[in-house]
């Protein structure tokens, strides 16, 4: 029985394409920084510290901590001189970056409809950004905090593996003590979103369009389509229903 919705945000809740938004994204941060840090040393360490978030298997410390200890000390720079300005950068400049991405309108209709039928609900976004900038999307996406009792918005400050590692999706199903088969993972991406939480035994409804690249489908999905489609079943009944299981 569905007991909890496991919902991706960028690409799924949130139109919002990595090829134009990463560029932005970091183009205004290391602008923020470029009197403290240059450019080119910010954006290496920046993706040499997420590589060793996503190296995590769960039993390290929190993906903030492990970013730290890698990030400041390869710049040489002072962790309690620099992360002031990343806090006023994401309050005050990364909002501006609101412009690459597009609401999807259904998105709304679903976390609403997910409440009203009395399920958890979990946003399950690649926690290797702060909560502020995850709470900020999600307030683009027309789903913010403020109007909804998340049981949980997997943050870099409180998860202690991405969804490059299983341990990401054993954390969630830990913290909501609920078990895989009563959850469902809605996402667009396959690996991380349908092949790690399926290793896990958490069932999958793929939010893909009609022109994805034909994936091998190895695990039993609960569907695939548009995330009116996902609506659509979700007020059905017939969401978490896996075909042939
Ligand atoms: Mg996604």
């Amino acid at each position: 029985m569905l007991r909890a919705l496991l919902l991706d945000l960028d690409g799924t809740l949130l139109d919002n394409p990595m090829d134009r938004f990463i560029p932005a994204y970091f183009q205004a941060l290391t602008r923020w920084v470029a009197d403290r840090v240059p450019p080119d040393a910010l954006i290496r360490e920046l993706l040499r510290a997420t590589r060793a978030m996503e190296l995590g298997d769960g039993s390290g410390p929190t993906n903030e901590e492990t970013f730290a200890a890698h990030f400041y000390p390869a710049l040489g720079v002072d962790r309690a001189e620099l992360e002031p300005e990343f806090r006023r950068f994401y309050a005050e400049a990364f909002p501006s970056l609101q412009v690459f991405t597009r609401a999807r309108p259904e998105a709304r209709l679903l976390v609403g409809a997910a409440f009203a039928q009395g399920l958890d609900v979990v946003i399950a976004t690649n926690p290797v950004f702060p909560r502020a900038a995850i709470e900020e999307r999600l307030a683009w996406a027309g789903v913010g905090v403020d109007s909804f009792a998340y049981a949980l918005v997997t943050c870099y400050e409180e998860m202690h593996a991405t969804k490059s590692d299983p341990a990401y999706y054993h954390e969630i199903l830990a913290r909501i003590g609920t078990p895989a088969p009563d959850c469902l993972m809605v996402g667009d991406d396959w690996q991380w979103d349908m092949v790690t939480a399926a290793t896990c035994g958490i069932p999958g409804f793929w939010v893909s369009d009609a022109e994805a690249p034909p994936t091998t489908l190895s695990i039993p999905l609960a569907g695939r389509g548009s995330l009116a489609d996902v609506l659509r079943r979700l007020a059905a009944g017939t969401l978490a229903t896996v075909p042939g299981a």
